[in-house]
């Protein structure tokens, strides 16, 4: 052997609980190199001694064959002197330092652990919990960093002396599997009554549950990153049940599958579908559901009214074993009562679900965050986020500049998340939930104080939505911090859509959604900002219209009916359809018009969603909305994608600013309804409006400004046509059309957004 070198190795990026310290060392035995590998706040650091030739090509190694789940985003040599290890070792972690490596997110069981589940003669053999170095639970078992066993939720479990060779042995593939378990040392699966009271263990309470589930009955599973609901999909009474049960909440539920195979039986999936489905992040895909399903019939009571599913795979062992045993598709929805947050603790799942489920399968893993599934669908042709949770946070979203201090953003109040950033990484919160009450309240804070902890990030500046009255505001002054910046809604969505795309260039951002306080006192929510350097211009909108009951009306779309019916043909509305009471009783229209006219409770807005509400009531697609968005949501639905109509929109420029103004385009709504023409015809001609108006505000602005990126966000792009025609027109027009892929467009992304406008706020004071 020649001259010895030393080299001291540090790697950063997402490179503990991804196996990164086996395939170090594994690295090193085959080159023969001496020396150690360990965890340490910022990352792995790794002490290596041998010939000099050889210490090269092992550093390209450790650069070019990471494991597949590991990135690496800094990775520094340094010399050191000689100090002749006798081998090559993993030691343990270094406790206390600063700690900025990143956080891994759960990972779905991977192919070679399912084969051991399903295998008799494998140890782990119907296993609930078996995982390994590629996979398994890793955020919602993670408390503090490093990522080391003790640093979990499995300390709580002594490893037996066949985890622990495993553990210890270099070429296992369990080799540092922090989470390792199996069934003697692990955690055990219990059913228990709805009062907690354990009737079954181990094997029999799977069989219990899959009893239970099979005939008829409600089950809440413990998962990864909280309680779910299931009954079988394919019985209506039991979805109805559960509905009933769980309040108010009328949203679409999703369904767990065996596989691909069986999801195709009532759904089509296409190669990117099918690829989203499969992904280590397994997260809930949207799929058209076929119209004559063949054989397997989901029950109308999982998503009413609606031509998409959402469909998962399984992503644990549990979920395995409970599809293998039950042959038909089963719902599997968050454990939560309407409105509240995802149950992690088996006390809150008997306080809480125990009214609601039938039989409760539990088991002793703590969980320490909820990580509700994520929701995607492919959208133009690639992946996008409608919830993005499990599977990706706390994964980092990248900011085009860097913070100069750590931040954190809180979010808006439907469909919450916050946001915790520094330098370059913006930590994205799992799904928090709507801002409704005390619960989801006391969970943001948690959530908040666990990030911190977590990413060792202490925030002076905090971000906030400039509602003062949105729960999340109010936990933003609750924080100790040095400056608060109050951030326009609009702005966020948009300035969120240009950093993901790093646009360094003015953008116009059509924001179009539900709702969000803008700086002249009245509810946006049909939006044109230019924005810039952290600034913005409003240069159009929709017209404004009275918000009869303010966020009330999100509920109630004849409301907006009547709002928007009134602004098109003034409060007597002679000459117009509705004299034939085409969609209102005396009483109602009594009613609404005493609201509307007397402008109590009725701000104005220029909101697109409301918008919408109002096509769907008009065009009998819906009448009612039990959540934020399901009227406008069954209008996408029926669009006849053959027609080629549009209605007619005003666009007047007033002082430099494009009014769209919505009357003639209420009134040809009007006209076709009370001449019977079909809601499929109308949504089409009320979608193709909007894109041509898009269109020709953008024309205008570029005319005025040379700005041609278009931002398309806000949850009204949720809507798979709008956003697909919409940016087809535009690209056909020279535009380049920037879409979110990497946080959602709706509310959940808002936190991001927030951030992106905080770090060209640093930049400027
Ligand atoms: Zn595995
Ligand atoms: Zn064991
Ligand atoms: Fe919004």
């Amino acid at each position: 052997m020649g001259r010895v070198t030393r080299r001291r190795i540090v790697v950063e990026g997402l490179v503990q609980g991804v196996g990164f310290r086996p395939f170090v060392y594994r690295e090193a035995m085959s080159l023969g190199l001496v020396g150690r590998v360990r965890n340490d706040g910022s990352g792995v650091i790794i002490d290596v001694e041998g010939e000099a030739g050889v210490v090269r090509d092992f550093v390209h190694h450790i650069g070019t064959r990471a494991p597949a789940n590991a990135s690496i985003t800094m990775m520094r040599v340094e010399t050191a002197p000689a100090r002749r290890y006798p081998t090559f070792s993993i030691t343990d972690s270094d406790p206390g330092t600063a700690s900025t490596a990143l956080v891994s997110a759960d990972v779905a069981t991977c192919d070679a652990c399912v084969r051991e589940l399903c295998d008799p003669r494998d140890r782990r053999f119907r296993y609930p919990f078996l995982n390994c170095t590629s996979c398994g639970p890793r955020f919602t078992i993670q408390q503090e960093l490093p990522y080391d066993r003790h640093g979990t939720t499995m300390s709580a479990f002594a490893m037996c002396g066949a985890c622990a060779a495993e553990y210890a042995d270099p070429v296992d593939r369990r080799f540092h599997a922090q989470p390792i378990a199996c069934g003697e040392c692990g955690p055990q699966l219990s059913m228990c009554a709805p009062d907690g009271s354990v009737r079954e263990v181990g094997d029999a309470a799977l069989m219990g549950a899959v009893a239970a589930i099979r005939g008829g009955n409600i089950v809440a599973v413990k998962g990864l990153g909280g309680y779910h609901l299931a009954c079988d999909a394919t019985a209506g009474v039991a979805v109805a049940r559960l509905r009933a049960r769980k309040g108010r909440d009328a949203k679409p539920f999703a369904v767990l599958v065996r596989d691909v195979v069986a999801a195709e039986r009532f759904c089509r999936i296409g190669v990117d579908e099918r690829a989203l489905l499969e992904s280590p992040a397994r997260p809930i895909v949207l799929l058209r559901v076929r119209e004559a399903g063949t054989g397997v019939q989901i029950a109308a009571d999982v998503a009413p009214g609606n031509r998409w599913l959402g469909v998962m795979l399984p992503y644990t062992p549990l979920h395995h074993l409970l599809t293998q045993e039950i042959s038909h598709p089963i719902v599997l929805t968050s454990g939560n009562r309407a409105a509240e947050p995802i149950v992690t603790t088996d006390q809150d799942a008997v306080e809480k679900l125990g009214g609601i489920a039938d039989v409760l399968l539990m088991h002793n893993r703590r969980i320490t965050i909820g990580c509700d599934d994520s929701v995607m669908r492919i959208q133009s042709g690639a992946p996008s986020f409608i919830r993005r949770s499990r599977g990706f946070a706390p994964l980092p979203v990248s900011l085009p500049r860097a913070l100069l201090t750590p931040a954190l953003a809180v979010g808006g109040m439907l469909k919450n998340t916050f946001c915790l950033a520094r330098g370059t990484q913006a930590f994205l919160s799992p799904h928090i939930g709507d801002l409704e009450n005390p619960t989801t309240y006391g969970t943001l804070q948690q959530g908040i104080e666990h990030y911190i902890r977590l990413f060792g990030a202490e925030p002076r500046v905090i971000a906030h939505d400039m509602h003062p009255d949105y729960l999340s505001t109010r936990v933003a002054h609750a924080l100790e911090c040095d400056t608060r910046i109050a951030v326009q809604h609009h702005h966020a969505h948009v300035a969120g859509c240009v950093a993901e795309h790093s646009v360094d260039a003015p953008v116009l951002g059509v924001a179009f959604d539900g709702a969000g306080l803008g700086d002249d006192g009245a509810i946006w929510g049909g939006e044109f900002l230019l924005v810039d350097n952290g600034g913005y211009e409003r240069v159009g909108h929709l017209s404004y219209v009275p918000l009869p009951g303010g966020d009330a009306a999100a509920r109630h779309p004849l409301r907006m009916a009547a709002s928007h019916l009134m602004s098109a043909y003034g409060s007597e509305l002679s000459g117009s359809p509705v004299e034939c009471g085409a969609w209102f009783s005396d009483t109602e229209w009594r009613l609404l018009r005493g609201m509307i006219g007397g402008g109590v409770l009725s701000p104005p807005t220029s909101s697109a969603g409301r918008l919408f509400d109002a096509v769907a009531a008009l065009s009998g697609a819906s009448r009612a909305s039990r959540f934020e968005g399901e009227a406008a949501a069954r209008l996408e639905c029926m669009v006849d994608p053959g027609e080629r109509g549009a209605y007619p929109f005003d666009v007047q420029h007033v002082n430099g600013c494009a009014v769209a103004d919505c009357s003639s385009l209420i009134r040809a709504v009007a006209q076709d309804a009370a001449g019977g023409v079909g809601a499929n015809i109308i949504s089409a001609r009320f979608h193709n409006a909007l894109c041509v108006m898009i269109v020709s505000v953008a024309v205008s602005v570029r005319q005025q400004t040379g700005v041609h990126h278009v931002a398309l966000t806000g949850g009204v792009f949720q809507n798979a046509h709008l956003v697909e025609r919409a940016a087809a027109s535009l690209r056909s027009q020279g535009f380049t059309v920037l879409l979110h892929r990497q946080v959602p467009c709706n509310d959940g992304g808002l936190s991001y957004g927030q951030i992106a406008v905080t770090a060209a706020h640093l930049e400027h004071c």
